[in-house]
């Protein structure tokens, strides 16, 4: 009996989790000047029985704080009593960006450039490696949740290597409208993990500070899809994600480049489907004399957009992602927000 329920247990910093058990844990990083300590928080969710084991990460970029209202709606759902396999939520990776509002460490590195990360590394370094084997090497599957940069915002959007077919299914039945090929990043959690063979989503909507009830919703949804895709939940209509058919895959997609510097004004909002030769902003000096146009390269949605109006010359505008048929994906976007609201 004893030996039995040592082999089903889950080890996670200083707490083991047994089946059917749901405990909070925590994995020590370093301190802060005063000696204060910082650890990483986790919520563990074990059903009774044995199945996928998923992690579902926030604000790995500090400032990325929206992911982090997913997790904490998505753990006081009732239907989280009915999982089997294991769930790992941990809402804030870089604890030190967040407490100072920072997508950066103290040492002003990107956290998700730092992957896999070194035992003896830097600060940075440590906490991957940390997040990778108390983490990442006990799972079967992945979420990372991010927004845009500051003032910078996404449509709600995954973005996966497609190459790989359960990744790529995985990307579609999270339920958003747009999934954009991405190739795996250096030193990203999503390269790491997948080196490990756990298939990885990278979620993305929203702006950095700020919530978004459009984008909290899209990624509470698209969690519980997957879910009950892996079979960690028994399928409910209630929850259960969108129309496979309504999700389109961009394989490419471009910055448009303020072509002068000042204020502008954008012609085009998030989910906006333009055409090749659109106008998108007119940037001008602040008397309003010598406008200049921004236009549209190509055919496609606009999954990105700058919200400070300003702009040097060679900033970026407005991210558009292409499709094959973008008339399409708009028709899907706007079934999509209805259903939100
Ligand atoms: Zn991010």
């Amino acid at each position: 009996m004893n030996k039995k329920r040592h082999k089903d247990s889950f080890k996670i910093g200083n707490e083991v989790i047994e089946l059917g058990e749901r405990k909070k844990a925590y994995l020590d990083v370093a301190a802060l000047l005063d000696y204060t300590k910082l650890r990483i928080p986790i919520e563990v969710i074990r059903g009774k029985e044995k199945g996928p084991v998923l992690f579902i990460s926030a604000a790995i970029h500090g400032d990325e704080v929206n992911g982090v209202e997913i997790t904490k709606r998505l753990l006081q759902r009732k239907i989280l009593k009915k999982i089997k396999g294991t769930l790992l939520v941990i809402p804030v990776v870089n604890i030190f960006g967040f407490n100072n509002q920072s997508r950066y460490l103290p040492d002003r590195r990107d956290l998700n450039r730092c992957f896999p990360g070194h035992v003896k590394g830097s600060l940075g370094s440590r906490l991957a490696h940390t997040f990778m084997k108390e983490i990442v090497s006990k799972c079967t599957h992945g979420i990372d949740l991010h927004t845009g940069a500051i003032h910078r915002s996404n449509l709600p959007q995954i973005r996966a290597c497609l190459d790989d077919q359960q990744t790529s299914d995985l990307a579609q039945c999270f339920g958003v409208p747009v999934v954009l090929h991405s190739k795996l990043r250096d030193g990203s959690l999503r390269e790491a993990a997948r080196k490990r063979k756990v298939c990885t989503l990278l979620f993305e909507g929203g702006e950095a500070l700020r919530f978004e009830e459009s984008v909290i919703k899209a990624g509470v949804n698209g969690c519980l899809s997957v879910m009950q895709y892996i079979g960690m939940l028994p399928e409910a209509k209630k929850v259960l994600g969108k129309n496979k058919k309504s999700v389109y895959v961009s394989k490419g997609s471009y910055w448009t480049r303020a072509t002068h510097s000042g204020s502008f004004r954008a012609k085009k909002k998030l989910g906006d489907q333009v055409k090749a030769g659109d106008l998108l902003a007119v940037i001008s000096d602040p008397f309003g004399d010598n406008p200049y146009s921004v236009y549209s390269k190509y055919e496609g949605i606009v999954i990105g957009i700058s919200k400070i109006p300003l702009v040097t010359q060679g900033d970026a505008m407005f991210h558009i992602a292409t499709f094959r048929n973008s008339g399409k994906v708009k028709e899907a976007m706007t079934s999509f927000d209805e259903e939100l609201t």
